[in-house]
């Protein structure tokens, strides 16, 4: 059985004295934490990471691997906070450490093969350090190596994750061998019926074989020592789980694929590669089409060879992959082998994901010189640094979302009925802010409302198209809606004021708007002066232009009620701040709609008598909801002052906005306060319980 002792001295072929402590501290310290604790074999807990931590470093992988692996199940079996890993290991470790218990709590509940492919990037996306995922598939090596001891329906569940999620990340990083054993041992737990049949049949076809695959090998030996090519041939056998893939997509017969004959030709460069593949294809009758170049085409995951298929003795088809040590090793442990060569110490450049990133540039190098593929490079990028993130719905399906999405993204995606109604979101169960971006992993859930609307605010963090357009598209419409009702009364009480009635106009007087406003419909027309592109005034005017509207325009016998309700196309001026029970006078802006100032407000000062530019308007007798308003507060200095001014606002039901305080000199102070009121009678009655605290002075509204 393997011990801490042993693994020490394995590593000091390749780290440091230093480095190899740090290991064994952290084994002592996930010793000490799982103590106690079984396997189901009914070993010692502390075999597993043991075991995990001597995966990675047959992969050669750096300390800091390794002490996470040593602690990877420390937070998710033992309650050890990630805070204590820090302070023992370092933040570096307990990263890793926390990454891979983040892997290990996502439950993978697939149910199609899409699924399983957002899977593999979520996880992928949830590890910033690829460390995490390399700690992670020897976690799970190590587990597929030992399920013998779980019960069935466990050991299916496992194997069917390792098939459809660990094996293809394993594949993407170029990982073939932790591939491979992986799929064999998978289908195994998966299949046990299948792949025991398999098992036998390969192993009779192997025996039956053997004689011709030693012929071919020695000619090709042979021949490849004449032409002074300094080369191993090696037999290739094939891998069970590839065997079966291969006759259910390629839909072919067991016999088919083992009437293959493969090999794998290693060299020591480039140039022999091709030498190799000439003399090969002088020796047997290569097969049209078959032929293919990954030395300078490169696959998405580095692989680099040269493949071909000749036709041997008595006709028998024969594979052949002819490449380069370097190549060779690439192609077993992936982006394992950019950690081989050992750092020493932490510095930027031999951190892991510098070096996970060399391993990507290295592979656009190789693309590079091969030639431009853009698709190749978006792959390679996708594959490994996902700018998306992934989440799951609540009934834990995966949804796709750009780098910096939120809950509001995340409504529209699924439905955008359910982006409409959205009022507010559960991240992992909690509430939280609908702007807040969401992290891959995370499972969320969307709170609507019927007759709830989007919220022109949500424009600042919604980043999908889909959700700003449909947000953009709702208000637009929102605003549609209300610019046609604003200018519809508008326009009913100008033609009031000249005795028609709009709901009742004759079809000449409709003729005559439209022929003179060049407006296809009444409705254009509405809208033209809800926005305030039109003046109310002066299209009736159209159909009385003889009359005298002006004066009455001030009339005071049809004013346009204003209720908070009205919407976006009437705003209330921050200058002078109007709440219900204010004298009013709402000022056309054009494109803006009504906007509502006080009617003593100094900045209508000008344009107050003109009817072109203001409306007449008065509170709805309904109207309700928070306004704004400024108050200005005159104290003398005393500790704690601002508090007993908030309780004592706040116990009147006035909401503060804001505070802001000017020292005068060490006595006074002025407060400035905006706060939210409901109307006049509110406000009055705030600002008396003001003025009867002790220490004000003054006590007045602002006006501009
Ligand atoms: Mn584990």
């Amino acid at each position: 059985m393997l011990t801490i002792e042993a693994l020490s001295h394995r590593l000091s072929s390749y780290l440091e004295p230093s480095q190899i402590d740090q290991v064994k501290r952290a084994y002592y310290y996930a010793e000490q934490a799982h103590d106690g604790q079984m396997r189901r074999s009914g070993e010692a807990y502390i075999t597993h990471p043991l075991a995990v931590a001597a995966i990675l470093s047959g992969m050669h992988m750096d300390h800091q691997s390794l002490m996470a692996a040593m602690l990877h199940d420390v937070i998710e079996d033992t309650g050890i906070a990630k805070k204590a890993i820090a302070k023992q290991f370092g933040d570096t470790v307990a990263e890793l450490v926390d990454g891979v218990s983040k892997l290990t709590q996502i439950e993978f509940e697939s149910q199609a093969e899409k699924q399983a492919e957002n899977f593999q990037k979520m996880a992928l996306a949830m590890a910033d350090d690829l460390r995490v995922i390399l700690v992670k598939l020897a976690d799970r090596l190590h587990n597929m190596r030992t399920l013998g001891a779980m019960p069935p329906h466990k050991k299916r569940r496992i194997a069917k994750e390792t098939l459809e999620i660990y094996a293809p990340i394993a594949h993407r990083l170029g990982m073939n061998d932790l591939r491979l054993e992986l799929e064999d041992r998978g289908f195994y737990s998966m299949y046990p019926l299948r792949a025991t049949r398999m098992q036998a049949a390969l192993k009779t076809a192997r025996g039956n074989r053997k004689e011709l695959v030693e012929q071919i090998q020695a000619a090709i030996e042979k021949r490849l020592g004449r032409e002074m090519v300094n080369a191993v041939v090696i037999g290739r056998e094939k891998h069970l789980y590839s065997i079966y893939q291969k006759m259910r997509q390629k839909k072919k017969f067991f016999k088919e694929i083992m009437d293959v004959y493969a090999f794998r030709i290693i060299v020591d460069s480039v140039d022999a590669c091709y030498r190799t593949l000439g003399v090969v294809h002088n020796q047997y009758k290569p097969v049209a089409g078959e032929f293919k170049d990954y030395i300078a085409i490169p696959k998405a995951n580095g692989y680099q060879s040269l493949h071909t298929v000749l036709v041997g003795m008595h006709g028998v088809p024969i594979e052949v992959q002819i490449r380069t040590k370097e190549m060779d090793e690439m192609a077993n442990t992936g982006i394992a082998a950019h950690f081989l060569y050992k750092s020493s110490g932490g510095d930027a450049l031999n951190s892991s994901h510098n070096r996970a990133r060399q391993w990507v540039q290295g592979l656009l190098e190789m693309q590079r010189r091969a030639g431009d593929s853009l698709e190749f490079i978006e792959n390679v990028k996708i594959d490994l640094f996902p700018d998306e993130v992934y989440v799951f719905t609540p009934k834990g399906k995966i949804i796709e979302l750009p780098h910096g999405a939120t809950a509001v993204d995340f409504a529209y995606t699924v439905h955008t009925d359910i982006g409409n109604s959205c009022v507010a979101c559960r991240i992992n169960g909690r509430l939280a802010p609908l702007s807040q971006p969401l992290q891959s992993g995370q499972k969320i859930t969307i709170i609507t409302a019927s007759g709830a609307q989007p919220n022109p605010n949500w424009l600042n963090f919604a980043i999908s198209g889909k959700a700003r357009s449909a947000i953009r598209h709702y208000l637009k419409h929102q605003r549609h809606h209300h610019s046609v009702a604003l200018g519809k009364r508008m326009l009913g009480r100008a033609l009031a004021d000249i005795d028609l009635d709009l709901d009742h106009l004759s079809e000449e007087h409709k003729g005559k708007l439209l022929s003179a406003t060049g407006l296809a419909s009444l409705e254009a027309l509405y809208e033209e002066v809800g926005l305030g592109n039109r003046i109310a005034y002066a299209v009736a005017k159209l159909l009385h232009a003889d009359a005298d509207v002006a004066p009455r325009g001030g009339s005071i016998y049809s004013p346009l009620t204003i209720d908070s309700s009205d919407g976006v196309l009437i705003t209330f001026a921050r200058c002078c701040r109007p709440i219900p029970g204010d004298p009013i006078i709402g000022h056309i802006s054009s494109g803006k709609g009504l906007v509502i100032h006080q009617d003593g407000c100094h900045n209508l000062a000008d344009i107050r008598d003109n009817p072109e530019k203001t409306s007449l308007v008065s509170w709805a007798p309904t109207v309700t909801g928070e306004f704004l308003v400024d108050i200005r507060v005159e104290v003398e200095s005393e500790r704690g002052i601002i508090a007993t001014l908030a309780t004592r606002i706040t116990e009147q039901g006035g909401n503060i906005e804001n505070i802001h305080v000017n020292e005068r000199d060490a006595h006074n102070s002025v407060i400035n306060l905006c706060i939210g009121v409901q109307n006049r009678v509110h406000l009055a009655n705030i600002m008396r319980r003001i003025r009867n605290m002790s220490f004000v002075i003054r006590i007045q509204r602002c006006k501009n």
